[in-house]
């Protein structure tokens, strides 16, 4: 009962009339839950909850989360229950207990530095309530001490992760000398040879030291007092963790770090903050450069000092630093300083106000060494619109609210991302497009045939993953338009008897390029395989000459004529690459989309053709052509064409009427096929070679002419 009795004390002395009732009433709660439980160090277990619940005293919090803290295991090691704490001491002690209990629940594993810091905001974003964290310091700090009753792995893994998320932590949130004894405990077990060797040589030299600090002190308490500035001036011990990682970081020997010396005034008000400098100044030349003025400018975690560093005595640079008792509690105290601070406000500003300062106080990193990781976390916008899931291993990953496996697939890595098939929430197969959710675990299927789609552009979140999947589909979209331009070149240039491969691989090629505008060949030939540069602008600029003396020679000397399909010119498009789909067969005049074919250039569809309506194919890959009328290719080309002629009675002479009146219009029949039923009716099917829609419109009015014709229509496809 005696260490309730000191909080029953001690609150009243920072909290006047706090509710000292319901501390007792939770003391005997928490005594009855875990009776018969024990720590691992042989003690009642109730000794844990008291020492934080001491601690958060020592912090200065509240009556409620002193409280909570003397709660803060029983939903966790006993059979109460959230509704039980709620029933008998309210919502919000409930609440908070509930929230240290979830935290108590992430483990961390991982050693990377970027997991670590997801991982502290994690447990920021999941405590909500500062409070909440606030317990679990203490309860992380109790449990740190007491460490050495644990098994040595354990004891190991728990320090470790102190290192990693704790202490920095306990740093953001201003509380150093919180910080100072995690990473001292941290330390001990982590490096029990390191720590033990550090505190010989500190105590080895402390006698020296203090003599050489005390002559500096008294000094300077001397000259003050001369001026009638009131302050306390002390040593500033530094910490075995900080020598050991200075040491470490910066390859540096013991003596150069111990040796330091830095002294701490603290004076009563702001003006003889700087009274003492320039005191201090006065006694001992100051460095240049190393004058930092932190009350003018105080830090992101409310730090103010005056920093200043002089030649000392003995002719060693002497680091000082100046402050009021006010700011020397924050320093101290951090985040638990500022919470009593805002006492006075009501409970919901308090709580937002200080969320907010937390949340800037994350964000921004003061020590970050590099600047793009300190815009990194600066960027991201509003911390609770963060999500945090957890790779199978146990890594975190934050990502912007409403995020989906892909979002985080990509967070992983970007050959994940691009591979990825599907995904597993909590072990179950979800859709790519689910929604992820605070503390998910997910884990990504990749099959090496997939690849990023357009469509996950709609509902990805992350602006890593949408600049990954642009960034994929423009490489993707390049290397399909050099493929098709190079196909396009070497079918134009064996046309004309050159050899592609020579001319593509030559020094002209790059010449041909730039003197086209293009920086690299690939350049060229993507934009002829957009439609945006043609071959032929290219071919003559390789072979000069070369397409317009062969033009006719082909076709004369060795008597094979071009396809019929080519040699009819659509616009944008050079005429040469161009076939047209079989299903619907468009003609000149016809409307027309043109469809862009890997390996077999650009094929026209008619713009009403079912394929096409269908959507069978690839929309992104579909492109406006039109006819090109005002230039038409040297010798119009003919285009064939299906036609169904519908015979009423089948008579003697009618079928040479039919064919008579498409000669009549130029057209040339290629094919023809009679089918007549048993009553004479029929169905006459017709390949007409025709140039454009308005000669097949004047031959089928010929047609319709004829007697017996019931009707003409165009058949699409051949
Ligand atoms: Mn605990």
């Amino acid at each position: 009962m005696t260490q309730l009795q000191t909080l029953i004390e001690e609150i009243p002395k920072y909290q006047p009339g706090a509710d000292l009732a319901v501390l007792e009433r939770a003391y005997r709660f928490s005594e009855r839950s875990h009776r018969g439980q024990q720590r691992a160090s042989g003690e009642p277990y109730l000794s844990h909850p008291l020492e934080v619940a001491s601690l958060l005293v020592a912090f200065k919090m509240d009556v409620t989360t002193v409280t909570a803290g003397l709660l803060h295991d029983v939903l966790e090691d006993t059979g109460a229950t959230k509704a039980e704490l709620e029933r008998e001491f309210g919502k919000e002690i409930a609440e908070l207990v509930d929230g240290v209990t979830k935290l108590g629940k992430l483990a961390f594993s991982s050693r990377e530095e970027r997991q670590a810091e997801n991982f502290r905001k994690m447990l920021v974003a999941m405590a909500r309530d500062l409070r909440v964290l606030m317990i679990k310091m203490a309860d992380r700090l109790h449990n740190m001490r007491t460490l050495d009753y644990l098994a040595q792995d354990r004891g190991r893994k728990i320090a470790q992760e102190t290192l990693d998320i704790y202490a920095p932590l306990a740093h953001r949130l201003g509380m150093a000398k919180v910080k100072a004894e995690l990473e001292d405990l941290a330390l001990r077990t982590l490096s029990p040879d390191a720590y033990v060797d550090l505190q010989k040589r500190v105590a080895k030299r402390r006698l020296e030291r203090e003599a050489d600090i005390n002559h500096v002190i008294t000094i300077i308490e001397r000259k003050l007092r001369e001026v009638g500035i009131e302050s306390q001036i002390r040593g500033r011990p530094k910490h075995f963790y900080s020598i050991f990682k200075k040491m470490h970081d910066q390859g540096r020997e013991f003596d150069e770090i111990y040796d330091l010396t830095a002294v701490r005034a603290i004076t009563n008000s702001v003006r003889d903050c700087y009274g003492a400098l320039g005191v201090i100044h006065s006694l001992w030349k100051p460095v240049p450069g190393r004058f930092k003025d932190f009350i003018a400018m105080p830090k992101v975690n409310m730090y103010q000092s005056l920093h200043t560093t002089v030649i000392g005595p003995k002719g060693d640079p002497v680091e000082i630093q100046i402050r009021t008792w006010e700011m020397h509690r924050i320093a101290e105290e951090g985040i638990a300083a500022h919470w009593l601070y805002k006492e006075k406000k009501t409970g919901k500003d308090k709580l937002d106000e200080s969320l907010a300062w937390l949340r800037q106080l994350i964000e921004t990193q003061q020590d970050t060494k590099d600047p793009r990781e300190f815009l990194d976390s600066v960027r991201v916008d509003l911390f609770p619109d963060e999500v945090y899931v957890f790779t199978p291993k146990g890594d975190v990953k934050a990502l912007p609210d409403g995020a989906t496996p892909i979002d985080f697939a990509f967070a992983v890595h970007t050959k994940v991302g691009e591979h990825c098939v599907g995904a597993k929430v909590n072990g179950k197969l979800v859709p790519l497009r689910t929604t992820l959710r605070q503390g998910d675990i997910v884990e990504i299927v990749t099959s090496s045939n997939q690849h990023p789609s357009r469509d996950w552009l709609k509902f990805v979140k992350s602006t890593r993953a949408r600049a990954k999947i642009n960034q994929w589909l423009k490489i993707e979209e390049r290397a399909r338009s050099i493929e098709l331009g190079r196909e396009l070149f070497e079918r134009e240039a064996k046309k004309y008897r050159l050899n592609p491969a020579a001319l593509l691989t030559g020094e002209e090629m790059a010449r041909a390029a730039a003197d086209l505008g293009y920086p690299t060949a690939d350049d060229v030939l993507a934009a002829v395989g957009y439609g945006k540069a043609s071959v032929h602008q290219l071919l003559n600029k390789l072979a000069p000459g070369a397409t317009l003396d062969t033009v006719e020679r082909p076709r004369t000397a060795a008597g094979t004529r071009p396809k019929t399909d080519q040699g009819v010119r659509i616009r944008g498009v050079d005429d040469l690459l161009v076939r047209f789909a079989k299903c619907c067969n468009p003609l000149p005049g016809d409307q027309i989309v043109g469809f862009i074919t890997r390996g077999r250039g650009l094929t026209v569809h008619a713009r009403d053709c079912l394929t096409v309506a269908k959507s069978v194919l690839d929309r992104e890959r579909l492109i406006n052509v039109e006819w090109d009328v005002e230039a038409p290719a040297l010798e119009p080309a003919k285009r064939p064409v299906r036609i169904a002629v519908y015979i009423g009675n089948d008579r003697p002479g009618l079928l040479s009427e039919i064919t008579g009146a498409i000669g009549s219009k130029n057209g040339n029949i290629t094919k023809a096929e009679v089918t007549v039923t048993d009553d004479r009716r029929g169905i006459n099917n017709f390949v007409v070679e025709v140039a454009d829609l308005s000669q097949l419109q004047d031959i089928m009015t010929a047609i319709r002419e004829v007697p017996d014709v019931i009707n003409v229509e165009r058949v699409r496809g051949l």
